[in-house]
């Protein structure tokens, strides 16, 4: 019976390809592996091999024609017989049409200055808005004032410390003291003011108009801003990009409002002195993160997380080392454990239910990383039509809202709340509030967490991809065959390759180990370019780094690592 020839999927993000050349012909007959046709997608041009035996006894797909991913191009068969007319592969659905650039400038508000809004407020200034961006607090946002830099500062410093107190092992002799509070607090206020006054000057760089004060909707095209002095105005704008962003979430466990000791992140980024102990409630990645920062600055610390594991949308598998290995440096870890309440006292105590009993715990500080919520509230978003739910604005992938020239980015969707995701939608809802044609394509996104070794992921993971059905192998290198990882950390972690097993392309990358969410950019590329293993084999990568290791792990998926024995 004739087998279909289909379309293949070579990358997370290819949809469709267009059949550029058949190499065989109606009537040819084929061989295992011969080359059948040559196909094209936006990003690469790549030839389909015959998995059968046969003729070509029907091309169905001509060339020049698009055909979405699994589309039939052709069936082989017997020579002689005959397959039924195949329905031609379904046209994709026309792009709709981009919004009629309007004569003299168009007015764009954007509402938040945070690393969504100020991306957008740029990138709609480049393309000739006339743009106005209003901040009710701190330019920068949460990521710039009390979320990625703060706290990555603090972990530079708690890395550093660790390192400095591991100098006898590189032959430096130093007397390690502690570290100095006050200093270390400098250093990330002075990190943080550099940053916000650098997008200050972004600002006028680019003749955007800054304006203090909290936005809301008078009308579908007005906003009504209360500003500092206590002045109102309302103003008109022909685009409206939403950035309003998100604050921490507060859980409705008892005592947690009343307690003082109970503090958010940004509480936890400012301590008065560094806390003998501390209770995180929360395993996700800026409770994992916190926990590591003050570990290593020498507080006794607790991490209660309510699910089954630490960091749920990382990799299983890598998360369970990066867990082992936090608690081999004296961090408590207790999953499927709920905080029942919080009490006052001398010291705070927190009374976890695990494994069906009720424990007490206490602790000097309790940082309750529970997740965030949107910062919608003062928007006004039902009063003008503006879909949400609960508060997290629902929009398509052109970052359009449900009313017509409002477009939502970043943290006020509610879903994924990084700084680099904020970013890219606020370029691409400025290009289509500017009359071009943008879609965002989570497909590419890194998830980083800034660990001691870091840990980074992009594409799929293995259990999303078990739970997807995909066909896929998987190729894995621990770090202590990578010279640059040994002389780095010891060699501590490994990097994990999902492949699809028909095509090869490479679906996910996870990386535990130094240096792991800067190594994650090589594979976030790969993803986006369609690339298959064969192309990562196909680069050099430089000795000795750790993206040698990159490769390796590659490699390994198809049993061709160099430097481990394939099994
Ligand atoms: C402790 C911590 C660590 C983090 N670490 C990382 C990390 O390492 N990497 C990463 O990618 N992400 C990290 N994040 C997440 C990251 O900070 C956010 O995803 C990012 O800041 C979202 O950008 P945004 O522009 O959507 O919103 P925000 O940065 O929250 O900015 C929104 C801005 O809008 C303003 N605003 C709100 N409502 C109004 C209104 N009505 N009128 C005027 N102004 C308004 C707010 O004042 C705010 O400045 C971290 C977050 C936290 C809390």
């Amino acid at each position: 019976m004739a087998v279909e020839v289909k379309m293949p999927q070579l990358g997370l993000t290819m949809e469709e390809g267009t059949v550029s050349k058949w190499v065989k012909k109606e009537g040819d007959s084929v061989k295992v592996g011969d080359i059948l046709l040559e196909i094209t997608t936006d990003k690469l041009t790549s030839e389909v091999v015959s998995e059968e035996e046969g003729t070509l006894i029907k091309v169905v797909a001509q060339e020049g024609e698009d055909v979405p991913v699994k589309g039939v191009l052709a069936y082989i068969g017997q020579a002689g017989e005959t397959v039924g007319a195949a329905a031609p592969a379904a046209a994709p659905a026309p792009a709709a049409a981009p919004a009629p650039k309007k004569e003299g400038k168009t007015t764009v508000a954007v509402i938040g200055g945070g690393p969504g809004g100020y991306v957008a407020a740029i990138r709609a200034a480049q393309l000739g808005g006339e743009v106005t961006l209003i901040e009710k607090n701190k330019m920068g946002g949460t990521c710039l004032n009390v979320g990625c830099i703060p706290t990555k500062v603090l972990l530079h410093s708690a890395e550093a410390l660790a390192e400095a107190s591991h100098m006898a092992d590189l032959g430096i002799n130093v007397e390690v003291k502690g570290i100095d509070w006050n200093k270390v607090q400098a250093k990330k206020n002075a990190v943080t003011n550099q940053l916000v006054s650098g997008v200050t000057g972004l600002m006028k760089a680019n003749k955007i108009k800054v304006i203090e004060g909290v936005a809301s909707f008078a009308s579908k095209d007005t906003l009504t801003v209360a500003k500092k002095d206590g002045s109102k105005e309302n103003l008109t704008f022909d685009k409206i990009i939403i950035a309003a962003g998100s604050v921490p979430a507060v859980p409705p466990i008892p005592g947690v409002k009343e307690n003082a000791s109970c503090v958010d992140s940004t509480g936890a980024l400012s301590f008065e002195t560094v806390p003998k102990s501390l209770l995180v409630i929360g395993g996700g990645v800026i409770g994992i993160e916190l926990a590591t920062a003050y570990s290593r600055f020498g507080t006794e610390v607790t991490v209660v997380e309510a699910m089954s594991k630490l960091l749920p949308m990382m990799d299983g598998e890598l998360t369970a080392q990066l867990r082992k290995m936090m608690e081999a440096r004296g961090i408590k870890i207790m999953t499927d454990a709920k905080v029942q309440s919080v009490e006052g006292g001398a010291l705070t105590k927190v009374n976890v239910e695990v494994g069906g009993k009720v424990e007490a715990f206490t602790a000097e500080k309790v940082l309750v990383a529970v997740g965030r919520r949107t910062d919608t509230e003062a928007l006004n978003l039902d009063a003008v039509g503006i879909a949400n739910d609960r508060g997290r604005i629902s929009v398509n992938d052109k970052m359009e809202t449900s009313v017509a020239n409002v477009y939502a980015i970043g943290d006020c969707l509610g879903k994924v709340m990084l700084a680099h995701v904020a970013s890219a939608q606020g370029e691409i809802a400025a290009e289509n509030a500017l009359g071009e044609e943008a879609l965002y394509d989570g497909a590419t996104n890194p998830s980083c967490v800034y660990t001691d070794p870091e840990f980074a992921g992009v594409g799929l993971t293995e259990e999303k991809a078990k739970e997807l059905g995909i066909d896929f192998q998987v190729g894995k290198f621990p770090l202590m065959a990578n010279g640059k990882s040994l002389i780095m950390n010891g060699g501590v972690g490994m990097i994990k390759f999902i492949i699809g097993k028909e095509y090869k392309e490479v679906l996910g990358v996870h990386i535990l180990g130094p240096r792991a969410t800067d190594l994650i950019g090589e594979c976030a590329l790969a993803i986006g370019m369609e690339a298959t293993v064969e192309d990562i084999f196909a680069t050099i990568h430089a000795h000795p780094t750790v993206t040698e290791a990159v490769r390796e792990a590659a490699l390994a998926a198809e049993k061709r690592a160099i430097h481990i024995p394939n099994k």
